[in-house]
């Protein structure tokens, strides 16, 4: 299949107007297009198709049982796809358009291989101009996922998506770098109006905790135990892998620059921020150094992070280090994904212990 390229400028959609427009006829007519969304790329197809669902799943090499989320232009549109609720509409006024993924009841309208076989269905309202008109004229939900090869790191620049997706899908929307660079936070409305995290992302438990209570999933933080069942289909994959094996460190930079520099691997690589590349590198100058942001800035590192990972996915390290993550605010979503990535391997350099 030939992808076809198409390169439109957020800024200014109107220009762009006959490209997303033949983007949209591709999806009603049960094709995929891939397009940027202000969190990362995603694999597009029509979300009342079954079909469709079918060949996403195919494209991606994804289970499936794992479910895709609907996109919709604005948050009324849930009603004609879910029975929505007070807390629904609480959140839509506070985060949407906006990097907030929200699970519901389903209505009948969406096909049950959307759904990855649940009663339930994720809808999300994205930000992103390109997305916000492609899903307009299309008039229909559009059911995407992240548009990667499954098990690799979700997408934030056209170059990943052409990279993943060229040659399995019909067109790919190349609109530049997504601005957040981590997937949406995912959130469950339960009976009693009440919210339990399922994903963690930009918008923090802090924030949604000003609208209803919020648990927070076990598999968000923890590694599940063998058996048990994930409230999010998603969650019992190992996403976010990079090919080589990723060794979270806990400790000051003294600590981890000593204990890198006592073991023994051939090929490295260190993510670390900014504020010590300088030190990295001359203290460790066999490592390659890739720089997530400052260190006071977790949106600059989530925004980094996947690329890094492709990146250093290109070279055949025997070992990458990154520093563990705070869980404070936007944190969370950075601790998840790299602590998945990791496949939960943290070295805790403060007490000489692992965890
Ligand atoms: P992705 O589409 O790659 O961003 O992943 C979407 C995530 O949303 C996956 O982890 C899914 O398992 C999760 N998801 C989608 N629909 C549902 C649902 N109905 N209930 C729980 N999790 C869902
Ligand atoms: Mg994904």
């Amino acid at each position: 299949m030939i992808t076809k390229i198409i390169k439109v400028d957020p800024d200014n959609v109107i220009k762009s107007e006959n490209d997303i427009k033949n983007a949209a006829e591709i999806i009603k007519n049960g094709g995929l297009v891939a397009f940027p969304t202000e969190t990362v790329y995603g694999l597009g197809g029509d979300g009342t198709n079954p079909d469709a669902a079918r060949r996403i799943y195919s494209a991606k090499g994804r289970p499936s049982d794992n479910p895709l989320i609907i996109h919709i232009a604005s948050p009324a549109d849930a009603e004609r796809y879910t029975y929505t609720n007070e807390t629904y509409y609480k959140l839509a006024d506070r985060f949407m358009p906006g990097p907030l993924t929200v699970v519901l009841m389903a209505r009948e309208s969406v096909p049950i291989e959307t759904r990855g076989g649940l009663s339930t269905v994720a809808v999300r309202c994205p930000s992103n101009p390109v997305a916000h008109r492609l899903i307009e004229l299309t008039q229909r939900p559009i059911a995407a996922p992240s548009a990667n090869l499954s098990g690799s790191p979700s997408p934030t620049d056209a170059s990943h998506v052409i990279a993943d997706m060229q040659g399995r899908i019909d067109m790919i929307i190349d609109g530049g770098m997504c601005d957040i660079g981590l997937e949406s936070t995912i959130v469950k409305l339960e009976d009693d109006g009440s919210m339990m995290l399922l994903r963690p992302g930009k918008i923090t438990v802090d924030e949604l905790a000003c609208i209803a209570p919020v648990g927070i999933a076990d598999a968000v933080v923890d590694k599940l135990p063998e058996g048990q069942v994930a409230l999010s289909p998603g969650m019992k994959y190992r996403h976010y892998a990079p090919k080589a094996p990723l060794v979270l460190l806990d400790g000051d930079i003294d600590e981890v620059i000593k204990h890198i520099s006592e073991e023994n691997n051939k090929k490295i690589a260190i993510l670390c921020y900014s504020d010590h590349k300088e030190e990295v590198a001359r203290r460790l100058p066999h490592a390659d150094v890739y720089v997530l942001g400052a260190r006071n800035n977790i949106n600059e590192q989530a925004h980094h992070l996947f690329s890094i990972l492709r990146d250093a996915d290109k070279h055949s390290y025997s070992k990458i280090y990154a520093p563990l993550p705070s869980m404070e605010g936007v944190g969370l979503a950075l601790y998840n994904r790299m602590i998945r990535a990791a496949a939960h391997t943290v070295i805790n350099l403060r007490q000489g212990k692992n965890g």
